[in-house]
């Protein structure tokens, strides 16, 4: 027996023949799903009980949610935490974990993955404290220098980059950040700034945005957390961060999804969102209808400057970057048509729905 067969594997046959090569690469494609949902996995599980508690991350999120953590109430949907590929947050976790170490180093007096934890006193109607909301979070990286920082690593698409340069730090990043540098500050460390170190998943490109840390910072992180303790003791009615199942990745990945849409919740999937008293039909129709009055003429705009940028070379115009997508085959949909009926063979067809009409309504219709 050789060394291939004492391992279970066939001995040599040759070349694999051509018509397996597409069976093979699904089975691949399929096996790194697997293995992203196995890893998704694994870190829920050593969050453990952490993970349907507020932390640093959630009090920038969904406020709806951080009501829900808040307030003790128990997921709904804590499969759709656990069971999902979340290839994104896996493959920033890893390079949490392979290049904060180094960063840290890199810098100086710096400490990486330092735990911390915010406490904020809520009052009483009489000014006295009812109680301490306590929040904890692990800062990616505090440094003494230049008065103390604190910063956050955030791995983000290519396509993201830009826009961050753009339109400078996401307000849930800069409440978050605040957070860990409020508890700091609350255990007597200094924190001069933040910082956000943005880089791209992809290349490793980095844009680094500095902020100084003030008091009225602070006071907005309190705030935000007396707030949401507020919103905590009716969680149903806080407002929802994200439109819903099917329409956005954090509802379609919530564990508390059918607490807030309901029974029939599915994600992926919006009809849950569906209104059915005639008020309710009334106030989207309507809604609809403003927003294609407004949208038509900038779509028509829209389409006339792709229209005078066309194909150029590639590249930086001023402020924009023009990239194009991989060319790519598409179905001849009509030419299969004819071939199928051409051989008789029947057009295979499914339902399709008429299309959404919303129009003004006439007087006396
Ligand atoms: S389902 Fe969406 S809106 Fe509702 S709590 Fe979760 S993330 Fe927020």
């Amino acid at each position: 027996m050789n060394g291939m067969e004492a391992q279970g594997m066939a001995p040599d046959t040759g070349p694999l023949p051509l018509a397996a090569v597409p069976v093979l690469e699904r089975a691949l494609e399929r096996a790194a799903g697997r293995a992203f949902k196995a890893m998704n996995r694994a870190h829920q599980e050593q969050r453990g009980e952490r993970m349907w508690k507020l932390s640093m991350s959630g009090l920038g999120g969904c406020t709806r949610e951080a009501a829900y953590k808040l307030a003790g109430v128990l997921p709904s949907d804590p499969e759709l935490a656990y069971d999902t590929e979340a290839r994104q947050a896996m493959l920033g976790t890893i390079i949490h974990e392979r290049f904060l170490p180094v960063f840290g180093d890199a810098l100086a007096h710096a400490e990486v993955e330092m735990p911390v934890e915010l406490r904020v006193p809520v009052y009483a109607d009489d000014g006295s404290v009812e109680r301490e909301v306590v929040i904890t979070g692990s800062t990616d990286c505090y440094t003494h220098v230049m008065g103390g920082g604190v910063i956050d690593l955030k791995t983000i698409g290519a396509y993201m980059l830009g826009g961050v340069e753009h339109e400078g730090v996401r307000e849930e990043h800069r409440t978050q950040v605040r957070g860990y540098a409020t508890a700091i500050r609350q255990w007597g460390m200094p924190v001069a700034w933040v910082a956000w170190l943005y880089m791209d998943r992809a290349s490793g490109e980095v844009m680094v945005h500095v902020e100084p840390f003030t008091a009225e910072a602070e006071q907005a992180t309190e705030d935000r957390v007396r707030w949401l303790w507020k919103l905590a003791a009716t969680p149903d009615t806080a407002p929802r961060g994200h439109r819903g199942p099917g329409l956005s990745v954090e509802c379609d990945g919530c564990a508390w999804l059918k607490e807030c849409f309901g029974p029939d919740a599915e994600p992926g999937d919006s009809r849950s969102l569906q209104v059915h008293a005639n008020e309710d039909i009334a106030y989207a129709a309507r809604r609809y209808r403003e927003l294609l009055d407004e949208i038509g003429p900038l779509e028509k705009d829209k389409e006339m400057y792709g229209a005078m940028i066309g194909r150029p070379k590639p590249g930086v115009y001023g402020d924009v970057t023009v990239t194009f997508g991989a060319s790519s085959e598409k179905t001849d949909g009509k030419r299969a048509e004819e071939l199928l009926r051409e051989y008789g063979i029947d057009v295979p067809k499914t339902a399709r729905r008429g299309n959404r009409n919303v129009r003004w309504a006439r007087s006396g219709e």
